[in-house]
């Protein structure tokens, strides 16, 4: 028993695709199989699912609560004050409502970094989704503050882990080196070589957090990092933007395989700056998308990432040929996938069942000269028909289940933090 998907155009052909328990049992022409589900793929392509490799899901409550600010005072004046206001439960809401978003425009993985991450972990397993999440540290350099933070970050980690759930993988997330300080970056180091965990962190996003760090420790960020032994050995480093890097930093970046997520449409708003995506391509990086949160992007949709992706880099390059469609799509799945160690991100025999059905029938999928262009430059997350993550249904049709009381709990607490 399993999922029958019978008749989808799968790489220019039309398939059948067999999905039992989490992954994808056979691929072929008139698979006949008894299945728990049987769906039509007629008039649908498959594609893999898309991850978001940096986010922050719960702040999906503050869409439009601040906006046209620059980061600092965005998150001084504004953010970090509302945020001492959210509840567990608010944070379980935002999350509910992300991985809602998330659903409904494709994607079934996300890499997140915020608070109260056991609520988030709750949202992720009733949705369906698989995430990455981790307790987001900040330490400002106050030793008890830094106690609280370790034990924040350690309980979660042991939280996620008695869960059991191969769909919930707990990460260490340092916020970033101008909020961590040198023994809260050395003990994340420490505790996920100790438990064997990856690492996320937002690293050169602005131009001040770089001249800040020199003048604090006279080196740049990259190299600070490498300096206090950040980069150990075998050490699984996601890195969050990594727009003001020099050559010898992204040297020292793809020498110990750190992997930077483009944050294009966070990057644009808050006018950071962008990201020198030919030189780390040159310098062989690993570089997946991700969204950044619903206050500084303000959407959640992958579909619209990749458009804007590509396009920034090709306006500040002047150059049309740079970050061509293909490489985007491939950001969002198969980079994506290699970074996060998971067998997913093409539609292959023996792969997690993580993919998505899009309506050809959608005016933005027509004419379909080239199915990728059309996905990285006509597409939004409403083409999505159909989601299947490890081997579920998530949304069929576009309807998925709760959407409604998720809508109606947002409102009640966007009603109190109005206030
Ligand atoms: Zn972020």
């Amino acid at each position: 028993m399993g999922i029958l998907i019978k008749n989808v155009l799968l790489d220019n052909e039309t398939k059948d695709i067999f999905i039992k328990g989490n992954s994808i049992e056979k691929i072929g022409s008139s698979i006949e199989k008894n299945a728990d589900i049987a769906i039509d793929g007629s008039g649908k392509a498959a594609i893999p699912s898309l991850i978001n490799a940096h986010t922050h899901s719960a702040m999906n409550l503050l869409r439009s609560f601040a906006d046209d600010m620059v980061l600092d005072e965005w998150l001084n004046k504004k953010i970090w004050p509302v945020e001492a206001k959210l509840s567990r439960e608010d944070i379980y809401w935002g999350a509910k409502f992300a991985c809602l978003e998330m659903i409904k425009s494709g994607t079934t993985c996300f890499n997140d970094m915020y608070f109260s991450m056991d609520a988030v972990a709750q949202a992720v397993k009733e949705s369906g989704m698989r995430a990455f999440l981790g307790h987001a540290m900040l330490d400002f350099s106050d030793e008890s503050k830094r106690k609280k933070e370790i034990d924040a970050a350690q309980k979660f980690v042991d939280y996620a882990k008695k869960l059991n759930n191969s769909r919930i993988v707990p990460v260490l997330t340092p916020h970033s080196i101008y909020t961590v300080s040198r023994e809260g970056l050395v003990w994340i180091k420490d505790c996920a070589e100790k438990n064997n965990l990856a690492v996320h962190i937002h690293l050169s996003e602005t131009e001040k957090e770089v001249n800040d760090c020199v003048k604090k420790t006279g080196k740049r960020p990259v190299e600070y990092l490498e300096s206090i032994e950040f980069f150990a050995p075998g050490l699984n480093v996601i890195a969050a933007h990594g727009i003001w890097l020099d050559n010898n930093e992204i040297k020292i970046l793809k020498k110990h395989g750190v992997t930077i997520v483009y944050n294009p449409a966070s990057n644009m708003k808050l006018g950071s700056g962008v990201l020198p995506f030919e030189k780390l391509k040159k310098a062989g990086l690993n570089v997946c998308l991700g969204t950044d949160s619903s206050a500084s992007n303000n959407s959640l949709d992958m579909f619209e990432e990749m458009k804007f992706a590509s396009l920034l880099q090709k306006s500040n390059a002047g150059n049309p040929v740079v970050l061509p469609a293909q490489e985007c799509f491939d950001m969002a799945t198969v980079n994506a996938a290699r970074a996060f160690g998971l067998n997913c991100g093409k539609i292959k025999e023996g792969t997690l069942a993580d993919l998505l059905l899009v309506d050809l029938n959608n005016t933005k999928l027509n004419p379909n000269y080239n199915l990728v262009s059309n996905l990285v430059y006509s597409a939004t997350g409403d083409c999505v028909d159909t989601v299947i993550c490890d081997g579920r249904v998530l949304m069929h049709g576009r309807k998925v289940k709760g959407e409604k009381e998720i809508l109606r709990k947002v409102n009640e607490i966007f009603l109190k933090l109005k206030k």
